[in-house]
């Protein structure tokens, strides 16, 4: 959300309330889950969110790293989000800024306030999440993806978190920003819930909205989410009846 000269900035709707990619404002872009591609991971999920791609691993419980972190009561969830250095049109620094740092952080919290942590105490569960293209909203995009990676790693959760990011675009609430709707819009609120209860786990914004539009920025945020769920509830079935069906004809 730079500051740019008013010939800059690419017309975001239409009159006819289309978005640069012809989106209506409640529209999500195309979603593509896969749960397991990585052979040697505990759990895996690839997810293809409009021109994001990204890539989840799960490794554990196992044993703690850095030892400092162990906690005796329960397991420590260690989240590291990274952004390939390609994974953007100008080539982005490589290693983790304070930006990945952030993102990391508020994911793992949201993943602490799911995860049955309690029954593997002295261990530590590492989440990994690379960002290989980079088309706004990865945080949520990489949430997904790592929700469906822990599932795929058997670890008890209360359930899976679906995420989505909702903002405001030339004075209108919108669904599911992609990069010029996240550059040049006014707003942007990632969110990410739980399903069963409607409990936010994960809420952040930039910019501003008034009340009644965070309200039903909100329920856009939910509306998408529970899309989303059932996306991430499929590859997971997807990924289990192939294997169950590889299982049978060997
Ligand atoms: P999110 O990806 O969750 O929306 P941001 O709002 O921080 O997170 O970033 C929006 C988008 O801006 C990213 O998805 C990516 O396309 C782009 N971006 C972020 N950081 C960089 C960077 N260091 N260099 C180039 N582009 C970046």
């Amino acid at each position: 959300m730079g500051s740019v000269g008013a010939k800059d900035v690419p017309v975001l709707l239409t009159p006819e309330g289309r978005r640069i990619d012809g989106r209506k404002l409640d529209e999500l872009r195309p979603i593509r889950i896969q749960a397991g591609p990585l052979h040697q991971a505990d759990g895996s999920a690839f997810v293809e969110w409009g021109a994001n791609k990204v890539m989840a691993a799960v490794y554990g419980p196992r044993e703690v790293h850095p030892r400092h972190l162990q906690q005796n009561n329960k397991a420590v969830i260690q989240c590291r989000y990274n952004m390939a250095a390609f994974s953007v049109d100008e080539r982005k620094r490589p290693g983790l800024d304070r930006r990945s740092q952030e993102i990391s952080k508020v994911i793992a919290e949201a993943f602490e306030s799911v995860v049955f942590a309690e029954e593997y105490p002295r261990t530590s569960i590492d989440v990994y999440i690379e960002v290989l293209q980079a088309n706004a909203g990865t945080r949520c995009a990489g949430l997904v993806a790592a929700s469906v990676a822990l599932a795929d790693a058997g670890i008890p959760m209360v359930d899976l978190l679906p995420a989505v990011a909702v903002g405001k675009v030339a004075g209108q609430i919108a669904l599911d920003l992609k990069k010029e709707e996240d550059n040049f819009g006014e707003a942007d609120l990632p969110m990410a819930l739980v399903p069963q209860s409607g409990r936010l786990v994960l809420l952040q914004m930039e910019g501003h909205m008034t009340p009644e539009e965070l309200s039903r920025a909100l329920d856009l945020g939910v509306a998408g989410c529970t899309v989303i769920y059932g996306k991430m509830k499929q590859a997971l079935r997807d990924r289990y009846a192939t294997t169950e069906l590889a299982g049978g004809a060997a």
